[in-house]
């Protein structure tokens, strides 16, 4: 480097303290991954977020007041993975009739969509163009999901839940690097609408790490929502500007990328629903596993994984034992997800089934504890299983977005929520609805362009008012009725793999929860290479692993968990990420000594 140029870095470092002084005055909250105490808990990876599901908790809300609270304060400070442009799932346990129950909050295709919603010309558009587009968004379904939880358990009215994260816009929160980098990857596709050039790309860089940033659009949509309800949006004057971003996505003029319209009406916004479903459930050592049912395939993919290791006593095996049988369950589970799984209104998804400990001990039967098996491995007949038995063609996994977030709270009363929602890819469609201060979803490319495998059915084609085929996994564990753990993670379809390996480890490996979801990660999804991050690699056994024959891609960063556990006193531990997208922020409203 010229002298002259070190001197004008040296200099510019210099300045910086001078020059953005003010925003270097805001200070971002702590970041703790572990918080034990009493009347309630609650973990998401934000401080800020955490920070009001713990007012609404002290000032007498419950789990579902603060998950609604704290999930419209992320559409604020992690607007890039999930707000009200997107959808999620919401599994809640209720202590007084210690019920489980779950709400669908997936976005939904419009009613003109068919099985070639993403083919011109007779092939598949590229995945890249499909994702900044009109046309992969689906009706938000996040708002309605709000409103559905509150009805049915919760004590505060929207408009009370939407307040502080209505303040938090306003007011602004300080930018970290995570946000940086969020809009830095996405600055490209940002810049070329006109909506979003203008909210994440100020003065036409990133916000820069330590300025405030505030989101007064994002503000006055809270509040015509708290106002008028979420009629605002599936009825009214945001949902009107939400079908005219999607049927004629606001580009710059002269961009030149190609940005095709979605078709998107208000009858489709007006027609949408949050129905409540039953959750998926297995029993794995004596405990009761609750998780999302179709169209998301956690429930049974986490809940079969967990039947063909229940097979064996995980506890007592060797370090590579215990990961080589969690790859290979997950393997397995992929096959079947990838066969089986899709929106149940459209393709008969044999829930039941895949849940069914004894399809699991069919496919148990296949794990050779000296050899790995060879992806693809063909899915079994979940309805009838045939001990070592395969059925037809394998189906490939799919790529999926890897930037949801996950948040997770108990109260005083014992309430339990695992809420995971998304606007998919990070960044969604990256689109901003003009004036209104959020993103919209693109979560229609979850669904599959053209059948996975040619020749094999694929229950995850578009169609009318469908939900894609979703991997978000919300669980909950109880023991005799009560809860034990509550988790859940993005991720996209490694959210799966995560959310069981955070399982295995807590409960078969007796780790201590924070433990458990530090652990490196891997994430076996039925392909030839198992992703795994560079810790997973460096450790002994990957290579004891390798010997088996499994073989590793590197990935950066896998999932991104947040918990909560009761404690055998009666108190909460509220765990998160020590590292992973900057370390989570696990907080308690009264704290104590772990
Ligand atoms: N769209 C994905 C799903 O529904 C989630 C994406 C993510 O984790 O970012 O499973």
């Amino acid at each position: 480097m010229p002298r002259s140029t070190v001197a004008s870095v040296l200099a510019s470092l210099l300045l910086v303290p001078l020059v953005t002084s003010p925003a270097h005055a805001a200070r971002e909250a702590p970041r703790l991954p572990e918080a034990v105490g009493a009347g309630g808990v609650v973990s998401s990876v934000d401080p800020d977020a955490s920070q009001i599901g713990i007012d609404v908790l002290r000032r007498g809300g419950n789990a579902v007041d603060a998950a609604v609270a704290v999930a419209a304060a992320l559409g604020v400070t992690d607007p890039f993975s999930a707000g009200m442009g997107g959808g999620g799932f919401l599994v809640h346990y209720d202590a007084r009739t210690q019920r489980v129950s779950t709400l669908d909050g997936r976005e939904t295709a419009p009613a003109s969509a068919d099985a070639d919603l993403f083919v011109e010309d007779g092939a598949a558009i590229p995945f890249a163009e499909a994702v900044t587009s009109g046309l992969s968004v689906g009706v938000p379904g996040t708002p309605r999901l709000w409103q559905r939880a509150l009805q049915r358990w919760g004590t505060y009215s929207l408009d009370r839940a939407l307040r502080p994260a209505e303040d938090l816009a306003r007011r602004g929160f300080t930018v970290d690097a995570t946000f940086n980098r969020q809009v830095t990857d996405n600055a490209a596709r940002f810049a070329d609408f006109t909506s979003t050039r203008a909210l994440y790309l100020p003065a036409g860089a990133p916000p820069p790490v330590g300025s405030t940033f505030r989101n007064p659009d994002l503000a006055d949509t809270y509040r015509e929502l708290r106002r008028d309800g979420v009629d605002a949006l599936y009825r009214g004057a945001v949902g009107r500007d939400l079908v005219a971003a999607v049927r004629q996505p606001p580009v710059v003029p002269g961009a030149t990328r190609e940005v095709r319209p979605g078709d998107l009406t208000a009858a489709d916004l007006r027609h949408y629903d949050a129905p409540r479903r039953e959750p998926g459930q297995v029993r794995y050592r004596g405990l009761d596993v609750f998780g999302m049912a179709p169209p998301s395939s956690g429930g049974t993919t986490v809940g079969e994984a967990l039947n063909i290791l229940e097979t064996t006593d995980l506890g007592a095996e060797s370090p590579v034992q215990y990961l080589h049988r969690f790859l290979e369950a997950s393997r397995l589970s992929f096959a079947d997800r990838n066969r089986w799984v899709g929106d149940p209104a459209f393709a008969d998804v044999p829930t039941r089934e895949l849940l069914s400990q004894r399809f699991a001990d069919s496919r148990a039967c296949l794990i050779d504890p000296t050899k790995a098996l060879t992806s693809p491995v063909a899915p079994g007949d979940p309805r009838n299983p045939v001990p070592c038995g395969t059925s037809g063609e394998p189906a490939a996994t799919p790529y999926e977005g890897t930037d949801t977030t996950h948040l997770t709270v108990a109260d005083r009363w014992g309430d339990v929520v695992a809420f995971t929602l998304t606007i998919e890819q990070e960044g969604g469609s990256g689109i901003v609805v003009p004036g209104r201060g959020f993103l919209l979803n693109n979560e229609l490319t979850d669904f599959s362009f053209t059948p996975v495998t040619p020749g094999v059915p694929d229950p995850n084609l578009p169609g009318p008012g469908k939900r894609p085929r979703s991997s978000m996994s919300p669980t909950i564990v109880l023991d005799h009725g009560e809860p034990v753990l509550a988790l859940g993670s993005p991720g996209g379809a490694s959210i799966i793999t995560t959310v069981l390996q955070v399982l295995t480890g807590r409960l078969d490996r007796g780790q201590p929860l924070v433990q458990a979801i530090a652990a490196p990660r891997a994430s076996q999804r039925n392909t030839v290479s198992t992703q795994a991050e560079a810790a997973f690699l460096a450790a002994p056994e990957a290579q004891s692993l390798r010997d088996l024959g499994h073989r590793f891609t590197s990935s950066r960063e896998i999932g991104s968990v947040t918990a909560v556990e009761r404690l055998p006193d009666g108190r909460w531990r509220a765990a998160a990420e020590p590292t992973r997208r900057g370390g989570g922020a696990a907080r308690a409203v009264r704290p104590s000594r772990p």
